[in-house]
């Protein structure tokens, strides 16, 4: 049977050895799921202790947020495809170390490669920051959008902030009506023949406004 090139990557990650967490009691390689071909694509930081016994990303609390959140954008995770900028849970769910965060990027930017995305939605501070590169605090980019040179990026706070304060619920609520509302802007009506197409396939973002460059 012949595989996806995406699929190829994943396999060759299987069993990763690359950098320490390999030995620091992860049980899987948390790849990432979701529609290869999506145009949108949402990256967290790390698999937690859910992510790691189920291989899949965003499967335990902050997952639970984030589908609510997902739904309130008129996205479900069938369109989109998920990942996180390093594949291997982090013990106690410490945050990722500068040297396992350096050793997986290149597979988060293979992924993107391969998939194609419009746009991109990092979650929290550390895939922001990884994917702009640049060390600038979430609040201060998020919900907006940074025109990238193969796609658009689009900062979110992670969905687990809120597991930890509640108050911010209401801001990410508010910060993804400013997704949808991204995304109706830049959908594009659906040919009249093609079969009931979901806002997702015809997603086509316009070159950037100048004002963006302002913001660094
Ligand atoms: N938090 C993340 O950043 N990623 C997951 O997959 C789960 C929780």
């Amino acid at each position: 049977m012949t595989t996806t090139p995406l699929q190829d990557l994943a396999k060759s990650l299987h069993n990763c050895q690359r950098c320490k967490l390999a030995k620091l009691g992860r049980s899987q390689v948390v790849f990432g799921v979701g529609n290869p071909h999506a145009s949108i694509m949402f990256v967290g930081e790390a698999p937690g202790a859910n992510e790691d016994l189920k291989g899949e990303p965003f499967v335990g609390a902050a997952g639970k947020i984030l589908n609510d959140l997902l739904q309130s954008a008129n996205l479900s995770r069938d369109d989109i495809y998920i990942a996180n900028v390093i594949k291997c849970r982090p013990p106690e769910n410490r945050d990722p170390e500068l040297d396992e965060v350096e050793t997986c990027k290149p597979f988060l930017l293979q992924q993107i490669q391969l998939i194609r995305p419009k746009l991109v939605c990092t979650l929290g501070n550390w895939a922001t920051q990884t994917l702009l590169e640049r060390k600038v605090g979430i609040t201060k980019v998020k919900a907006q959008a940074f025109y990238m040179k193969n796609f658009v990026l689009f900062p979110l706070l992670h969905p687990a902030a809120a597991l930890h304060q509640g108050g911010l619920l209401d801001t990410l609520k508010a910060d993804f009506k400013k997704l949808k509302e991204f995304l109706d802007r830049n959908t594009k009506p659906a040919a009249p023949t093609a079969p009931s197409p979901s806002a997702v396939a015809t997603l086509q973002i316009d070159p950037p406004h100048p004002t963006q460059m302002d913001l660094f």
